[in-house]
């Protein structure tokens, strides 16, 4: 199957080729044609899988050959890393095609709620906005969905994480009835479905299993105590031939904590986190994404905002809350087919999370040793009994963690 297959205007063919996007993947190949016909849909699929350009190129399909006069489309989406994400690649999918779009997110300061508010009072075809700013946005009148067509609610389960409940029932009162709404979510638990029930007309659906890692990620195990951390980062760093760096830890004091260790020990390293105003984390972003920065620590708000070629290494300093964002968390490293290192540091706390997460992925990842100056690792030996390994143990999982908002 290739993108011709679905009768695409030409001058978004020729995004398509810009973007370098020859095959459809998986969920495209699946969710495009059902988004063509106008049903909605219910799409079970990570980041990853491509799903952004599966509901982005019907409904851009859609919109090229339309009258243009209002706003048509919505997508609703956790994060203003996420927001911006999607938002590049309308602009490039959409490049020929003529169609506008913005991204509205919170944070930042007075004047670019203001640019915000300007760009929309003057028209755009495309909002991708997080929840809390858009009713403020609707609120103040900047701008009108009553001729909206379609909505897109993309990483729903994040979006209810978040608490983000009431605002998107809110938001979807004050749409059009008749729409066409389709809702993306890396998980199904059963909030989501009540959500969808509430939502969505006679939905079709669609379940494009849990990504793998990718094949060229060598992974890697350390049982640690937690005061042999820094120091095995350290050397680790220091030895290793590794050049773009991530490093995740599962709270943001860990990561500010960790930030200064490393500067003192001469490591360019620099922290990412939701305390961050939007420019500090753009300005981290960019330094990183031109090699300038080697090393950024973050929080798994980093996991789904970057989206940067050749990272070399991905260090879990301590094991995710939910085995899912272990998957997320490496798959920043060997993308495009690259190869890379992912390494994760398990003190005797998190042994049973880890164990969820090898159980996931059905594989064992190899134990390394640690380095002879640090001693000896605690034994590895989970205390729970595993869950059956099917690798379909989701939702169970979900219910025995509580997940941190970051
Ligand atoms: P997503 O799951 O939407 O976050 O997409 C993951 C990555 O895959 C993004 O960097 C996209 O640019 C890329 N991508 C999406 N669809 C395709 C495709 N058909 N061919 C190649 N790359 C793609």
């Amino acid at each position: 199957m290739t993108f011709s297959d679905f009768n695409f205007d030409p001058q978004l063919l020729e995004g398509l080729q810009s973007m370098g996007f020859v095959k459809p993947t998986p969920i495209q190949a699946q969710a495009i044609p059902l988004i063509l016909q106008h049903t909605d849909l219910i799409a079970c699929a990570q980041t990853g899988t491509g799903k952004t350009a599966s509901y982005l190129l019907p409904v851009l399909q859609h919109i090229s050959v339309s009258d243009k006069k209002h706003t048509q489309a919505l997508i609703l989406a956790p994060t203003r890393e996420l927001a911006q994400q999607i938002d590049q690649q309308v602009e490039g999918l959409a490049y020929f095609a003529g169609i506008s779009s913005i991204a509205v997110y919170g944070g930042g300061d007075g004047i670019i709620y203001e640019q915000q508010r300007r760009a929309m009072m003057e028209g755009v075809d495309i909002v991708i906005a997080t929840p809390g700013r858009l009713i403020a946005h609707l609120a103040s009148g900047a701008i009108k969905l009553d001729h909206l067509k379609y909505l897109v609610l993309d990483e729903a389960d994040r979006m209810l994480d978040m608490g983000f409940y009431e605002d998107i029932l809110r938001i979807i009162s004050s749409l059009p009835k008749e729409r066409q709404t389709l809702l993306f979510s890396a998980t199904m638990p059963p909030k989501i479905r009540t959500l969808a029930n509430t939502i969505l007309k006679d939905p079709q659906q669609i379940n494009i299993a849990i990504s793998q890692p990718a094949v060229g990620i060598s992974q890697q195990v350390y049982m640690v105590h937690d005061h042999q951390k820094v120091k095995l980062i350290c050397s680790l760093l220091k030895a290793g031939d590794y050049k773009s760096i991530l490093i995740f830890c599962s709270r943001k004091e860990t990561v500010k904590d960790l930030n200064r260790t490393l500067k003192r020990e001469g490591i360019k390293s620099e922290a990412f986190h939701s305390d961050l105003e939007q420019e500090q984390r753009e300005t981290v972003l960019r330094a990183f994404k031109s090699r300038v920065l080697p090393v950024i620590i973050g929080t798994d708000v980093l996991s789904r905002g970057i989206d940067v070629e050749g990272i070399s290494l991905v260090i879990n300093f301590d094991v995710p809350p939910d085995p899912e964002d272990y998957i997320h968390r490496i798959g920043r490293t060997a993308r495009a087919e690259t190869t890379g290192t992912a390494i994760t540091f398990v003190n005797e706390k998190d042994q049973r999370r880890f164990s969820f997460i090898e159980n996931l992925i059905s594989k064992e990842i190899p134990r390394m040793t640690l380095p002879e100056e640090l001693g000896e690792g605690p034994v590895y030996s989970p205390t729970t009994k595993r869950p059956s390994s099917n690798g379909n143990n989701r939702n169970k999982k979900k219910k025995v963690w509580v997940k941190r908002k970051d």
